[in-house]
C-alpha cells in the first residue's frame, strides 16, 4: 500500500479560548488528525503557527504530498516567506486542502491570484452540500447530499478564479449559496478548497466530512507524472538550424518582419 504524507497546519488560535476549547480539545488538527489516522494508507504530521517556521520548513514541504490548511484569525502572522515556500511547493506537485476560512490565507490568496472574498454569517443556519460532480474521485462514497444542522453561512459572490471542477454547491437555510467544493491545478499541485468547518461547530467529527477529507487528500496526492523541462529545448527531430551562428538580434528581426 501506497502511504500518502500528509501535514495537517492549523493556525490553533481559536481553540485556546475556553469556548472553543470545549468542541475541539485537540484543536481542530488534532480532530483532522484523529479521523485520517484511522485510515493507515495516511502518514500524518502536525503543523502549527506557533512552531518555529509555523512547522514548515523546507524539509517538512518536501516531505508533504498533501497539505492540509486550516487558518482564520492570524492569516498575516504567517510569514510571507513561509507562505511563499508553500506556494512554490504546491507549484512544484504538493497538493493542497484549504479549509473553509483558509480561504484567505497567504498561501491560498497567493496560488489564485485574486483577493478570495466572500459573504459570511454566524447566524447557526443549515447548510445543505449538494454534490454535483457524482462521478469525481471527491464525491466517491458520498450521499446526494450532506446536511450540516448548523454551520457558519457563506455566500457568492467568492472571489476566486472559475474553478477547473466544481464538485459541491452549498445551500443554506438562510437563502445563500457557495460554490463550496472547488478545485484547482496550479503548475504540478493540485488544490481543493471545501467550505465548512468553523470553529463553533463539531464539524471535523462528522464521518461524511472526514470522508470529503479522505478523497481530497487521495484526489490531491502528487501522481509521479513527468516533470517538464522549461527553457531553451533542443528539436528531438533532425532539423536544421536556421540561424546557426547568426546573433539574436536577427533572429528576432527575421521574425517580425515574416
Ligand atoms: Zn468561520
Amino acid at each position: 500500500m501506497r502511504r500518502i504524507n500528509v501535514t495537517i497546519w492549523n493556525e490553533f488560535v481559536h481553540e485556546k479560548e475556553d469556548r472553543i476549547r470545549k468542541i475541539y480539545p485537540d484543536g481542530i488538527h488534532g480532530a483532522i488528525a484523529q479521523m485520517l489516522g484511522r485510515d493507515k494508507k495516511y502518514n500524518i504530521r502536525i503543523a502549527t503557527l506557533e512552531m518555529e517556521e509555523h512547522g514548515l520548513t523546507e524539509d517538512v514541504l518536501n516531505a508533504t504530498d498533501v497539505l492540509i490548511w486550516w487558518g482564520h484569525c492570524a492569516h498575516s502572522e504567517v510569514s510571507d516567506e513561509v507562505a511563499t515556500r508553500v506556494r512554490n511547493r504546491v507549484l512544484g506537485g504538493m497538493g493542497l486542502i484549504v479549509l473553509h476560512s483558509g480561504h484567505r490565507s497567504k498561501p491560498f490568496v497567493m496560488l489564485m491570484g485574486m483577493d478570495c472574498r466572500l459573504k459570511w454569517r454566524e447566524n447557526d443556519e443549515k447548510e445543505r452540500i449538494w454534490v454535483i460532480e457524482p462521478a469525481h474521485p471527491i464525491a466517491r462514497n458520498l450521499p446526494e447530499y450532506i446536511e450540516l444542522p448548523m454551520e457558519e453561512t457563506y455566500g457568492e459572490k467568492f472571489d476566486v478564479p472559475t474553478p477547473d471542477e466544481l464538485v459541491f454547491i452549498s445551500w443554506f437555510s438562510g437563502g445563500d449559496v457557495f460554490r463550496s467544493g472547488c478545485c484547482y491545478k496550479r503548475g504540478n499541485g493540485k488544490i481543493f478548497y471545501f467550505r465548512p468547518g468553523h470553529e463553533e461547530y463539531p464539524t471535523f467529527y462528522r464521518e461524511d466530512i472526514s470522508q470529503v477529507i479522505k478523497n481530497a487528500v487521495d484526489w490531491a496526492a502528487p501522481t509521479n507524472g513527468p516533470i517538464s523541462t522549461v527553457g531553451h529545448w533542443e528539436a528531438l527531430e533532425k532539423v536544421e538550424d536556421k540561424f546557426a551562428g547568426r546573433p539574436d538580434s536577427e533572429r528576432l528581426h527575421t521574425y517580425i518582419t515574416k
